[in-house]
């Protein structure tokens, strides 16, 4: 099976940490460094394996001005903040970070072929899930500050506020549900009719093409939301609605192949991706441990 995807290579993080060129085989190849891909690294590199972890940047976190509800953060942290302490942690375990976008994955007889270069007898996808982002002027601009991609981590900021949601489909309508019981007014416009965002230092409002304006604290982006599938659709692995099918412990239906984190969907938060990562990472240290003790 050869998977092929986008070929945007790097700018690296990663390399800043690098004191030593990567093995070319490993024992767990784990692709994505966020919550679920750092977790799992945690545990499979503290049993005494080697572990080599793909970044192509921050992931959904590298938007996150500020995380207010993780276990043992007493003071909100960004969300850059938050992955580099993780990388720190994970490199000083041991594991081998680069910050290179995978565009291919080969499988053949059990064993795992990266970039066509790294191999491993096992490969976690953790590759979080893309959120599409609408053409709009401004709206860069004001990405975290007052424009967020995520009601539930967010919402809590703009208490009894006016709040734009922007988009059309199911997720654009459960994200105003979720709004509706925190925000005192929601208003929810298709990305076709707005003309700009704008504001001071934070968003104040949008203008519309028609010509009139709309005040507003808070934009919440949730127009479709297109995941990286790519991997699944072409390994051949099980997808519903847009998630990556696994069974409770991150299997998927290969052997040797699992996912976590917000590939998974469900609840898309860092302690859900964490604890996936945990169960991944643990798993696949009892999954060696059995076949050395099968084959002794
Ligand atoms: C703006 C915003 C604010 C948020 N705030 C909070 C919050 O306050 N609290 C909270 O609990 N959750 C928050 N979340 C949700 C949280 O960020 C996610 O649930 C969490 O990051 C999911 O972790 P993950 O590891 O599954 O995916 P991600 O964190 O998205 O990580 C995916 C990783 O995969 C890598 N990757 C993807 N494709 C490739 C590839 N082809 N090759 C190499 N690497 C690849 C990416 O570079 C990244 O490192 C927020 C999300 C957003 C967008």
């Amino acid at each position: 099976m050869i998977l092929e995807i986008s070929k945007n290579l790097p700018k690296t993080f990663a390399q800043k940490m690098e004191t030593k060129m990567p093995n070319k085989s490993y024992d767990t190849i784990i692709i994505g460094g966020g919550p679920a891909g750092i977790s799992a690294s945690l545990y499979i590199a503290r049993a005494g394996k080697s572990v080599l972890l793909f970044a192509k940047d921050n992931g959904a976190l590298e938007k996150a001005e500020k995380v207010d509800n993780f276990f043992g953060q007493s003071e909100p942290i960004s969300g850059n903040a938050l992955i580099k302490k993780g990388r720190e942690h994970a490199v000083r375990l041991g594991v081998f970070i680069l910050e290179t976008e995978v565009v291919a994955i080969s499988e053949e007889d059990n064993v795992f072929t990266v970039n066509g270069s790294y191999t491993a007898k096992s490969v976690v996808i953790a590759t979080g899930k893309s959120r599409s982002k609408p053409n709009i002027k401004g709206l860069s601009e004001f990405e975290g500050k007052g424009v967020s991609f995520c009601a539930i981590c967010d919402g809590a900021f703009f208490k009894n506020k006016t709040v734009i949601v922007i988009g059309e489909g199911e997720y654009a309508k459960s994200e105003a549900k979720y709004l509706s019981a925190i925000s005192a007014k929601i208003i929810t416009l298709s990305s076709k009719e707005i003309a700009e965002i704008y504001g001071d230092k934070r968003v104040r409002g949008i203008k519309l093409k028609d010509g009139s304006d709309i005040t507003a604290d808070g934009i919440f982006i949730a127009e479709g939301s297109a995941s990286a599938l790519n991997f699944a659709d072409k390994l051949g692995i099980e997808t519903k609605d847009g998630n990556i099918v696994t069974d409770k412990n991150g299997r998927t239906g290969i052997d040797g192949l699992y996912a976590c984190g917000d590939c998974t969907g469900g609840l898309l938060q860092i302690a859900k991706a964490v604890g996936e990562g945990a169960v991944v990472g643990e798993l696949i240290v009892d999954s060696v441990k059995l076949k050395v003790n099968v084959s002794a």
